[in-house]
């Protein structure tokens, strides 16, 4: 299966409450053949509006942040935890995710990325299984059996906390040189885990 059919067969999807509040559901954007996936919270007001990941205030610093290490959002792929907007942008449930994380894994199945960058906490604990907080984990690789995840603060942090913003900015450069390494990471980098 393609990533489109999958689209097709979960557009109108139905499985919880946001589905009756939501605009559009918010797929995931992107290369089908991405190397690196990065994965959100979850839609925001912009987002919902136009169907797409990371269009309004965070999606401009990623953007930017994906050039500052030269890639392009069409080099890359980006999806989210949930695919349809929280009214008032407030955190996901653990039951919304619980419902709605079968549609990234089997996005993840398809695209069979190398690394995924998990931004922020949700996306962080979604993937690692695990409740660690981001300022834990974030910069270091995860081998998650044959790809890794590396968690990053997520960029709409640093619009209230702009000293993060120097933080994503050194983890991006590790994410530059990781890719530069033929995505082979140091072993001392690695965290193996369970
Ligand atoms: N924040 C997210 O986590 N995802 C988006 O798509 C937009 C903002």
């Amino acid at each position: 299966m393609k990533l489109k059919q999958y689209y097709e067969q979960i557009k109108d999807c139905q499985l919880c409450d946001l589905s009756k509040t939501r605009t559009h559901l918010v797929f995931g954007e992107g290369n089908p053949n991405a190397r690196i996936v990065f994965v959100g919270e979850a839609p925001g007001k912009n987002e919902d509006l136009q169907g797409k990941p990371f269009v309004g205030a965070a999606g401009k610093i990623l953007t930017q942040l994906l050039e500052s290490i030269g890639l392009k959002r069409d080099d890359i792929y980006i999806a989210n935890v949930l695919k349809c907007r929280p009214p008032e942008n407030r955190n996901p449930k653990p039951e919304e995710i619980e419902t709605c994380i079968p549609h990234l894994w089997k996005q993840l199945e398809l695209i069979q990325p190398k690394v995924v960058c998990t931004l922020g906490n949700f996306a962080t604990q979604t993937l690692l299984g695990k409740k660690i907080g981001i300022s834990k984990v974030r910069g270091k690789y995860f081998q998650v059996k044959d790809s890794f995840v590396f968690p990053m603060y997520h960029p709409a942090a640093t619009l209230h906390q702009g000293g993060l913003r120097e933080v994503l900015k050194e983890d991006f450069k590790t994410l530059r040189d990781f890719i530069n390494q033929s995505l082979e990471p140091n072993p001392d980098s690695v965290k193996y885990y369970v």
